[in-house]
Order: structure tokens, then sequence, then C-alpha cells
């Protein structure tokens, strides 16, 4: 098997609303082992493997620093992993990948579709990453899945970039397509309901279970290049709740990258 190079990124500096998520890396990992639990996924798979190479935290002062970070990383042949930081960190890494690969196909699980042209002036902004990669042509398909916070401009931007979006209030998972192209995973932890994830910067309830997202991931048949776990805010978490979700969430990941 491949590599796979997991990366911290410190960075919630194009979060609109609050920050907190460049704190997250440190927590998700910390969760992973404490000991709680063991290092298999739910397939048996181990993640204590000599394969698995964490790079650890990256503290970023300027945002496209992103892109030549994953760059140095994918140099070699190998998937990564990212740990944001708010969801802005995912525009830069696919720029990075898109380099490497022709075609990339991206799942990205979330309450919101964050497809906004710009939001308070910046086209960077954390609501805006998948416009900014669909407009650069970064992306030949992408599915969204958990959304619950449409507007007419997002549908419009939906519809100008092609997306196809399942969304909360009709969600039948069974429909998700088989993806062609490498895959890359982009989730949100904002796309669980609060009630499995209080730790995130924009409550938004009526969201998906924790055992949703893991069948989801788990029913994948495609080969994936590389994923993020992103807007997981320490400071808005209870008991570590969704420090925990997000280690679980890192480890079938990972278990399904392998
Ligand atoms: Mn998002
Ligand atoms: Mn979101």
């Amino acid at each position: 098997m491949n590599e796979i190079i997991i990366q911290g990124i410190k960075f919630d500096e194009k979060s609109s609303y609050q920050k907190g998520a460049k704190h997250a890396p440190k927590k998700i990992r910390e969760a992973l082992y404490c000991g709680s639990g063991n290092m298999f996924t739910e397939n048996l798979i181990s993640i204590e493997n000599s394969k698995i190479i964490d790079r650890g935290d990256f503290e970023i002062s300027e945002y496209f620093d992103i892109e030549k970070i994953t760059n140095t990383h994918l140099r070699s042949d190998v998937k990564i992993l990212t740990l944001g930081g708010d969801h802005s960190i995912t525009f830069p890494v696919i720029k990075a990948f898109s380099r490497k690969y022709s075609s990339i196909d991206i799942l990205h699980i979330d309450a919101h579709s964050d497809l906004y042209d710009h939001y308070d002036g910046d086209q960077y902004s954390h609501a805006s990453p998948f416009a900014r990669i669909m407009e650069g042509g970064f992306a030949s398909k992408l599915v969204q899945v958990g959304i619950r916070t449409l507007n007419p401009h997002q549908l419009k931007q939906a519809e100008k970039y092609n997306v196809e979006i399942h969304q909360m209030k009709n969600l039948d998972l069974s429909t998700i397509p088989k993806f062609k192209n490498p895959l890359y995973i982009s989730l949100d932890m904002d796309s669980f309901d609060p009630a499995f994830a209080p730790g995130v910067s924009h409550h938004e309830p009526g969201g998906l279970t924790s055992r949703q997202v893991i069948h989801l991931i788990q029913n994948i048949d495609a080969k994936i290049i590389g994923a993020d776990i992103v807007e997981y805010n320490p400071e808005r978490d209870f008991k570590n709740m969704t420090a925990f979700l997000a280690a679980k969430m890192m480890k079938e990941i990972l278990g399904k990258m392998m």
C-alpha cells in the first residue's frame, strides 16, 4: 500500500462566525491516542501501521501556505489525511492534489454547501471553498451530502457548477453515486446533528447521525486519494464528545484509505 501522510492545519482565520477550529488537530489526536479505544476500524483494519506517517501540525500565517505544505507532502506517491482547521483549507489542499491528478471526484459531507461566490467580502471564506474548486475546474464531480441550509444564491451556484446535492430533507443514502475518478472526501463536522457533534461553530439541527456517516464511508467503492476532517471547534465542545467522533471518523477514513 501507499504511505498515508497525516497533516494538521492550524488555521481558522477564514471562519466567519467563531474561531477555535485551529486547535482541533491536537484535540483529535489526543482523543484517538488517549487509551479510551483500540486502534482497529470496525472492519478490523489496524491503523497502527508503519505506512501511516504523522507529520504533525502546521501553524499557518499565509492562506496559500496550505497549498505549499500539501505539495511538499504529495511529492512522493502518498495519500494525505488533513486535520483542519476551518473549511477554507480544502481549496488550497485540492489545488495541490489537482497538480497530481487530472480528474478528482469529491464527496463533501456538510450541513452547508459552502458554494458562496464570496462571503463577508472574502472569496476564500470557509463558506466558499467549493465555489473556488468548481470555478477553477479542480474537480470533475462534486457530490454533497447532509446539506440543510441552501438559499437561492447557493442553489444557483450549485446549478452553475453542476453540483449533485443530497439534502437532509429527502436523504436516501442508497442513491449516492459510484465514483469513477480518484476520490477525495471532505468531512465537515457540522454535517452531524449537533446532538452528536456539539463542538462546531455553526449548530445546524436536523443533521446526520454518527452511524449514517460511518456507513457512508464504509460503503465507498472507489480509490480514496485524500480526505480532510474540518470545522471541529474544541471551544464549543461538550466533554470532548466531538473530538471522539472526529477521532472515530479519522480511524474509519484511514482504514478505508488503506
Ligand atoms: Mn463546510
Ligand atoms: Mn458546515
